[in-house]
């Protein structure tokens, strides 16, 4: 007789859930039923919504947070001569939307106690090749974009906010991504809203919003709703294909009205579980804003203290057999991936706050698919977790 070992339930805590309801799914087979799945209404409607929530003049929808960035710099019309500072503790793509222009990132190091980019880099790294400086606004917290767009001002620099983590960040009441001069989102599904994949660009700049909006369609220079006969058109620019669809614009529309609810979960969570894991003295909290520097709590990132560094594997491990998922924001500073290191030269002495943001973080789970129980189930999971050994 074969021994059945009981395997107790573990509570379940992803890291990331996209929250797909009823109301996605009835406004997909919408689109489904009609004749457009492309150049549509659903597009316009994303579009308006949230340029109606961030308080945007402009909104254009694209295919992913990657294309709004690389449609900036097609429309900057970057290439092998020009330099784009980018954060090194960032994801892959602020870096890979300027090397694909041919242009130069030219990386800074991060703020040890924020994650975001230290500041005071920024001085050493322009050149007269450097043409934009990107910020990215590490787990939702805002960079102090004042600092930034008055020393982009001095230097002439166009500045590009990767608000892929930023969708409900605030500085000073004014929504990431109309602090500089470009704002690039995600709707990727582990992020606030999700459109399974896509992206919005929102701006102040009339021309850029008009630009964006023919280069992410082959630079062509009407769509087809604005053409009196088909086939009337011309292409006076480069352009490229990272149009958002119809069924994807259906899923964001429908996000956008759930959004609200969801940020407001993710406020209750990470205020939970700052406050659970507060006294735990082997740990750092990466910090989480304030009235003027407004967070849109993509996760709450803990910092192991060097002795429990060394046991990182070991803690995520011990986190994820009692179903507690994290993530690593970001696995590596980008200057350390192979190709950026092979490209460039860099080694691992270089960017070291970035390299120990990557080596003693952990993005605990904080979205709306989590309830106060789950905090709870948290908080003990990773104090106990940290006080072994
Ligand atoms: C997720 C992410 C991206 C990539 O977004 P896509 O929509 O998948 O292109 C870019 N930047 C940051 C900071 C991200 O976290």
């Amino acid at each position: 007789m074969s021994v059945v070992r009981e395997k107790t339930a573990v509570r379940q805590v992803l890291f990331a859930k996209p929250m797909i309801g009823a109301e996605e799914q009835a406004a997909v087979a919408e689109v489904l039923r009609g004749d457009t799945l492309v150049h549509g209404p659903k597009a316009e409607e994303f579009e308006q919504a949230f340029a109606a929530f961030t308080g945007a003049p402009l909104a254009v929808s694209v295919s992913s947070c990657t294309a709004a960035m690389h449609l900036v710099y097609m429309y900057l019309g970057l290439g092998p001569r020009d330099e784009v500072i980018v954060p090194a503790q960032t994801h892959v793509a602020t870096a890979h939307a300027v090397e694909i222009t041919g242009a130069k990132p030219v990386f800074a190091d991060a703020d040890p106690f924020t994650g975001n980019m230290d500041l005071r880099s920024l001085p050493g790294l322009v050149t007269d090749r450097t043409r934009a400086i990107a910020v990215v606004h590490f787990l939702g917290l805002p960079v102090d974009m004042k600092a930034i767009v008055s020393f982009a001002r001095q230097h002439n620099l166009f500045v590009v906010e990767d608000c892929a983590l930023a969708l409900g960040s605030y500085v000073r009441g004014v929504h990431a991504g109309l602090l500089g001069d470009a704002g690039c989102f995600s709707f990727y599904p582990a992020k606030h809203i999700t459109s399974a994949e896509g992206g919005m660009l929102i701006t102040r700049h009339r021309g850029l919003a008009e630009k964006v909006r023919r280069l992410r369609a082959f630079g062509v220079d009407r769509t087809p709703g604005e053409r009196s006969l088909p086939g009337e058109y011309d292409v006076p620019a480069l352009g490229i294909n990272y149009r958002l669809n119809e069924v994807q614009a259906a899923i964001g529309v429908e996000q956008m009205k759930k959004l609200p609810l969801f940020l407001a979960a993710r406020n209750r969570n990470a205020s939970l579980l700052r406050e659970g894991l507060a006294g735990t003295a082997a740990i750092t909290l990466l910090p989480p804003g304030d009235d003027i520097f407004v967070t849109s709590n993509y996760s709450v990132g803990v910092l192991l203290g060097e002795r429990l560094a060394a046991r990182k594997t070991e803690i995520v491990e011990y986190l994820s057999a009692r179903g507690v998922g994290t993530s690593v924001y970001y696995p590596r500073a980008v200057p350390h991936l192979t190709y950026y290191r092979e490209k460039y030269g860099f080694s691992d002495a270089d960017f070291a706050a970035a390299a120990a943001i990557s080596r003693r973080g952990i993005a605990l789970p904080v979205g709306p698919h989590l309830d106060e129980e789950d905090m709870r189930y948290i908080v003990s999971v990773v104090t106990n977790a940290v006080a072994e050994g």
